[in-house]
């Protein structure tokens, strides 16, 4: 039987190529004039501004850029975590929006692609579309830092689980269709063996949203209360028992692939101040050359850590230093921006001014959101570093 010269797609040349991804992702950024909509719009309302961002996750769908880096069963075109490290550079250095769904898809994506791929194949390309998004709902008023001493319950009851208890902070809970959510099923002195993840619809009866306002004023986050809800067995992430393994799995994304993402943002921000200033002040150069520094400390960090996920390894504790070398990276940008623009910052009524204040107020919890920097260090100091244990004197 002759056999032809073998078909080779577009979508193969992509996933076998980065640098060919990257040079269409380019040409498309700069050729579509539709993306010129999310070119640094300040949104007046976290609502509107998950709205508008799932009209761009809508346009990149579309164009298919945003299906690199996901799997075909999934939704997607092939490819792995440089792809999507990729688009989020081109579109920060494009000055075009990464969109905040892709935020949370990035923490919560690969756990569910993982450790429940029926669940990815069944939800996940309605997600990338920007039809719907889902929330991380572990920490609870008496367990943040602390999740193994979380108590909200999932109690087996045949083919379902009856949900019962509290979740806090879950960022844009109120928008969210679905919630993953750390529950313990085992008793509490069983600590994180006996935690399981499961995913919860938000329009399932007895759950109950209430938006909680961040210092800006947005409604961000969230608490979330369920009542005895009933959910399908079919909807864990992962075996019962097996939620601390899988939260570990989706920290080490979480905290790294979270991080390349913000890094593209921060990029793109420093160089918009840049373009505000008419003149800097004595020692802005300085400041303007420290902040640029710790931009791209992480970003080398950050860049190693997406190529080791892609090969598949398991970052994990290290992916406390990508945290920790982001919130110092945000933190230095958005004080640069206060203490730069002072009477814009501080007076502004415009959308410039109110963008950068918004953003000032949420870089004050890039120490805690995540996992605190206090914790974080002490990670890296028991598990990377492996220091001995203080002793007290
Ligand atoms: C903007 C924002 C968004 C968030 N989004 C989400 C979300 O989507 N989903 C979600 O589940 N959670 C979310 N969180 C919650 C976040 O994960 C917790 O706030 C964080 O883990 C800290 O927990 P906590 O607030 O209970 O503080 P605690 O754990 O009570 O910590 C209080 C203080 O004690 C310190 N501390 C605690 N333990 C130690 C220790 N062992 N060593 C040294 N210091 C310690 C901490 O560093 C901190 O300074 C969000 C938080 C913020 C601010």
């Amino acid at each position: 039987m002759m056999t032809g010269t073998p078909v080779v797609t577009e979508q193969q040349i992509f996933t076998d190529d980065l640098w060919a991804y990257r040079q269409a992702v380019r040409s498309y950024i700069s050729s579509e004039p539709a993306l010129q909509r999310w070119c640094g719009t300040h949104y007046p309302s976290t609502e509107a501004h998950m709205a508008e961002h799932a009209a761009l996750m809508a346009q990149l769908f579309a164009s298919g850029w945003s299906r690199y880096g996901w799997p075909q069963a999934a939704g997607g075109f092939g490819g792995d975590e440089r792809h999507r490290a990729v688009l989020y550079d081109e579109l920060s250095a494009a000055g075009v929006d990464v969109p905040e769904q892709q935020m949370l898809l990035e923490t919560l994506g690969p756990a569910v692609l993982h450790y429940a791929p029926a669940l990815a194949a069944e939800f996940l390309p309605a997600y990338l579309a920007g039809e719907e998004w889902w929330s991380q709902s572990f920490s609870e008023p008496d367990a943040g830092s602390d999740l193994a001493g979380l108590r909200c319950r999932a109690r087996r009851d045949r083919d379902t689980y009856v949900v019962s208890g509290q979740k806090i902070w879950t960022s844009h809970g109120a928008t969210a269709r679905r919630l993953i959510c750390l529950l313990r099923t085992g008793t509490l002195e069983s600590r994180h063996r006996g935690l399981t993840m499961i995913m919860i619809d938000t329009d399932t009866p007895g759950v109950q949203i209430g938006p909680i306002a961040l210092a800006s004023g947005q409604n961000e986050l969230s608490e979330v209360f369920f009542d005895d809800v009933v959910v399908p067995a079919s909807r864990l992430v992962g075996a019962e028992g097996q939620g601390w393994q899988v939260a570990m799995f989706l920290l080490q994304f979480e905290r790294a692939m979270y991080a390349w993402l913000s890094a593209t943002v921060a990029s793109r921000k420093l160089r918009e101040l840049r373009e505000l200033l008419a003149e800097l002040p004595d020692g802005g150069v300085r400041r303007l050359g420290e902040c640029y520094t710790d931009i791209v400390t992480l970003k080398a960090r950050s860049a190693q850590t997406v190529r080791r996920l892609a090969a598949g390894e398991a970052v994990g504790p290290e992916a406390s230093v990508d945290k920790i070398l982001l919130a110092t990276a945000e933190i230095g940008l958005h004080d640069l921006a206060r203490d730069l623009l002072p009477t814009e910052f501080l007076f502004g009524d415009g959308p410039v001014a109110a963008h950068w204040r918004d953003d000032w107020w949420y870089s004050r919890a890039s120490t805690i959101m995540g996992g605190s920097a206090e914790v974080q260090r002490g990670i890296i100091a028991d598990r990377v570093l492996c220091l001995p244990k203080e002793t007290s004197a």
